[in-house]
């Protein structure tokens, strides 16, 4: 019998459900020539989307900046809820993509090129049950994007790079750092530090992307009575922090015990940070 985890994730290109090995891209379609794309990820817990709203208000917000705003949203949306429904996975990811479609390679934006729309649905297994309990290890690496990083643009080369030094040094997360050693986010998570009971959160500016988990946080933070702070970390500051912890869709809530080598507080998860994944755990599984 299959496995729960070998289910194929389903497709919607342009409206056309398929099993995801289905999905036919042209090699002159923009996404992959340029990078011309943005895109989102939504977890799903028990069949139904989680900050959905807020998703598709980033969504918008991605695709207004780079001048993709005639995309019909609602009928996105509703291919989302058709793929997911007909997919019946319960513990799921809907992955979203939208380029500016395929024509001849050339950089100014072609005319009359349609867009490409596509999602999928994928069979979710939580493969940070195990370290949410014991908290990860990372490391530091230059901050060497572009100034838009608030896009969730699919363009991921820093990323996957600094990712993978973290990887190869058994770390679970790079964490980046400017020129001046504050510390923005991580290659696919917002950073969070708790400092004498405060929770530290770098600004929403062009340097970080806005996290719905980061927003949620904040909102889970203030209702537990929790104080937070809006202001960067920096590299160097790392040893007053007594707790240091990751956020993100997948991620969730996710404690940091150490940090190129130095462990954060006695090198546990913290207090607040667990608080704050006992919050989460409530809000999902509370929600209406
Ligand atoms: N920062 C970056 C660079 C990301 O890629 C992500 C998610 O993939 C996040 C932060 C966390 O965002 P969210 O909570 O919306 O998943």
């Amino acid at each position: 019998m299959a496995s729960e985890s070998a289910r194929e994730p389903l497709a919607n290109l342009n409206g056309t459900l398929m099993p995801l090995s289905e999905v036919r891209i042209s090699p002159l379609d923009r996404g992959f020539l340029f990078g011309d794309a943005i895109y989102e990820v939504l977890r799903v817990y028990g069949g139904k989307p989680w900050l959905e709203e807020e998703h598709w208000h980033r969504l918008k917000r991605s695709l207004e900046a780079i001048r993709l705003g005639s995309i019909d949203l609602e009928r996105l949306r509703r291919r989302m809820h058709e793929t997911l429904k007909a997919s019946t996975f319960q513990e799921a990811i809907v992955y979203l993509q939208i380029t500016r479609g395929a024509a001849p390679r050339s950089h100014p934006f072609p005319t009359g090129a349609t867009p490409l729309e596509l999602l999928w649905v994928q069979d979710y297994h939580d493969a940070y049950a195990a370290v949410r309990q014991t908290g990860v290890q990372v490391l530091t690496a230059p901050d060497v994007r572009w100034e838009r990083c608030d896009i969730k643009s699919t363009n991921l080369l820093p990323n996957v790079l600094a990712m993978q030094a973290a990887k190869e040094a058994g770390c679970h997360e790079a964490v980046l750092y400017l020129a001046d050693g504050t510390l923005t986010e991580g290659t696919h998570s917002n950073l969070f530090g708790v400092r004498e009971g405060t929770v530290l959160t770098a600004p929403s500016t062009n340097l970080i992307l806005p996290g719905i988990t980061r927003g949620l946080i904040i909102q889970l933070s203030q209702r537990c009575g929790i104080p937070v702070t809006v202001e960067s970390l920096n590299r160097a500051e790392l040893g007053d922090v007594s707790e240091l912890f990751l956020s993100g869709t997948t991620t969730e809530v996710l404690p940091v015990i150490c940090v190129d080598g130095h462990l954060i507080g006695n090198g546990t998860p913290g207090p607040v940070t667990k608080r704050l994944q006992q919050a989460y755990r409530e809000a999902v599984v509370g929600r209406s």
